[in-house]
């Protein structure tokens, strides 16, 4: 819109524009009217107006040229943003990272604190990461729920539990002697492990829906540190009890990343 100010007054675009600009106004009101303009347009004769047509076709941006250097405005849209939850890559280092409590951190302060780690080799959001944990612990379809347990985010040094994202081997090593076989995910000696691999990939019964198993892994691996025990999917078509080893399979259950009030 402003481009028109800056064409230089007496210069070609002035003849231009105002060619554009009936022409624009005449179709909006009837085509005949743009018809009649473009009749009398043409008794002016010359290359101008006939420029003046072409670019009146082309779009409403006269100055093309200097905006050439542009994007096409489609490329942008079609690439979706990358996710922060999903590791660019994993490798064992064995050296765990805490991953602070930040200023957002909620939880009431007599709640069972829990602290987050990622595993250095894991290239990640650790931040984004700690507050997924944080959120999913702290959904009011959580363990929480009805009051049934306190949680917190709290740092390490204050935690009675940690959450940590460690690569398969790290996984299998922070498990043993439970065999998670570079796979599973554990909970042991205070720490609720989620395989790297699995968090990055999901599970065959949530198919895509990768944000649900992350909260099943999480709300899974964390009953355990409640001191929960596996459960059995009690009927075919009723949700699965959050302690259901869901990564192995629910059916005939449907997959479910809550606790059940059964359970809690
Ligand atoms: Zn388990």
């Amino acid at each position: 819109m402003h481009r028109r100010r800056q064409r230089p007054p007496g210069g070609p675009g002035s003849v231009l524009v105002p060619v554009r600009s009936m022409a624009a106004v005449h179709v909006r009101r009837r085509r005949t009217a743009a018809l009649v303009t473009g009749g009398g347009l043409a008794g002016l004769g010359g290359l101008i107006v006939l420029v003046g047509l072409l670019a009146a076709f082309s779009g409403d941006e006269p100055a093309r040229a200097p905006a050439s250097s542009r994007p096409a405005a489609a490329e942008p849209r079609v690439q979706a943003p990358p996710d922060p939850l999903t590791p660019r890559s994993v490798r064992a280092t064995g050296t765990l990272v805490a991953v602070p409590a930040e200023d957002s951190s909620t939880g009431p302060a007599g709640g069972l604190g829990f602290a987050v780690e990622v595993e250095k080799g894991i290239a990640m959001d650790r931040a984004a990461f700690g507050r997924e944990v944080e959120r999913t612990l702290l959904d009011r379809r959580g363990w929480t729920a009805g009051g049934a347990y306190s949680l917190r985010r709290a740092d390490a040094e204050e935690a009675s539990f940690r959450v940590t994202l460690a690569s398969p081997d790290t996984t299998d090593r922070l498990c043993a002697p439970l065999a998670t076989n570079g796979t599973y995910s554990c909970h042991q000696n205070g720490r609720a492990v989620l395989n790297a691999e699995r968090w990055a990939r999901g599970a065959e019964a949530y198919g895509r829906d990768l944000a649900r198993y992350r909260q099943y892994m999480v709300n899974h691996e964390v009953g355990h540190a409640l001191g929960k025990s596996h459960r059995e999917c009690p009927g075919e078509g009723t949700r699965a009890p959050v302690m259901v080893q869901q990564t192995k399979g629910v059916a005939p259950c449907a997959p479910n990343p809550w606790p059940l009030e059964s359970e809690r």
